[in-house]
């Protein structure tokens, strides 16, 4: 990436050495990789906190939709497919697997540091021109918590192995950057630009809240069996997806060659299909609360090339 010019942000707030969360998680936060620990139990989050039925979350993501504006032409097509919905899992973090250790503060921190308030200075100035012109919603920046080990959040308690995850009840980002180096160890997809894919997806949650669609899935999750609630998941995570590629769209001059590459790696590398594989051997689609490595590539390069809000309909009928 070329972010030698981008100004810093000042929405970082460094919590780590704190230990202290809950949110809409980016999809193999610790899980992965880790054996079937953190999968079952954060579908047993999931189960537990909502509950619901599909023609009510159909009806749901209509209003959703119907009620933006010029967001009402995404779903023109919402016809009758009773697909499902956006993603997220509130709440609760999933603890209990092993966390790293705390990270050396060394230059090497402060260097990530100031990578993380760099990509987020540019989703906050491109967000900030986007979302009016596109959707006639005032972009508010999210604040975006650094932190080691475990932290707090309005969502609930999370820890690094959560992976990282927003939290819609308190608009803040929270990252251990020690999943960056997950990523390249652990999920092989090494870069900045899929670091900066990570935080770009966490942002296009908080886009989500911002344009009300957060608090509509979460109403249609809570009325939802488990299958829609995945369903909604889904939906939801391939939309931050997508929103992550129209940063990257509307920002061709950070782009180094390969950027783009790194990116779908990332995203192939965490699609539930790819990680319930490692971790129990099978692929149970019903369960997929963030979508398929496919599914994930496909709705990051649709925001990349199509670079508008309304080209990231993952709701509307047949999307998914
Ligand atoms: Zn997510």
């Amino acid at each position: 990436m070329r972010l030698d010019d981008e100004r810093e942000s000042s929405n970082v707030e460094d919590d780590r050495g704190q230990g202290g969360g809950g949110g809409f998680g980016f999809g193999g936060g610790g899980g992965g990789g880790i054996g079937g620990g953190l999968v079952p139990m954060l579908f047993g989050f999931v189960l537990s906190r909502f509950g619901c039925g599909g023609v009510v979350v159909l009806g749901i993501i209509v209003l959703i939709f119907g009620g933006l504006g010029n967001l009402g032409s995404l779903v023109g097509g919402l016809g009758g497919g009773g697909s499902s919905a956006p993603t997220q899992q509130i709440g609760q973090p999933q603890d209990d697997v092993a966390a790293p250790g705390p990270a050396a503060a060394t230059g090497q921190e402060d260097s990530s540091k100031r990578f993380v308030r760099k990509v987020l200075a540019s989703t906050e100035d491109t967000w900030a021109k986007l979302l009016p012109a596109q959707a006639n919603v005032r972009y508010v920046d999210p604040k975006l918590v650094l932190y080691t080990g475990r932290t707090q959040s309005k969502c609930g308690g999370a820890s690094s192995a959560s992976g990282p995850f927003y939290c819609p009840a308190d608009s803040k980002v929270y990252l251990d950057t020690s999943f960056f180096d997950e990523l390249s160890s652990r999920f092989g997809a090494p870069g900045d630009f899929a670091q900066a894919y990570v935080i770009a997806h966490e942002i296009g949650h908080h886009v989500q809240n911002l344009l009300g669609i957060s608090d509509q899935a979460e109403a249609a999750m809570s009325r939802g069996s488990a299958r829609q609630r995945n369903a909604v998941s889904v939906r939801l995570e391939l939309q931050a997806d997508c929103f992550a590629g129209v940063w990257a769209h509307a920002n061709p001059d950070l782009l180094s060659p390969g950027d783009v590459e790194e990116a779908l790696k990332a995203a192939t590398a965490i699609g539930d299909d790819r990680l319930q594989q490692a971790a129990q051997g099978t692929v149970v689609p019903d369960s997929f609360t963030h979508g398929s490595s496919a599914q994930r590539v496909h709705w990051l390069q649709q925001g990349l090339t199509d670079g508008t809000i309304a080209g990231c309909n993952t709701f509307k009928d047949g999307a998914v």
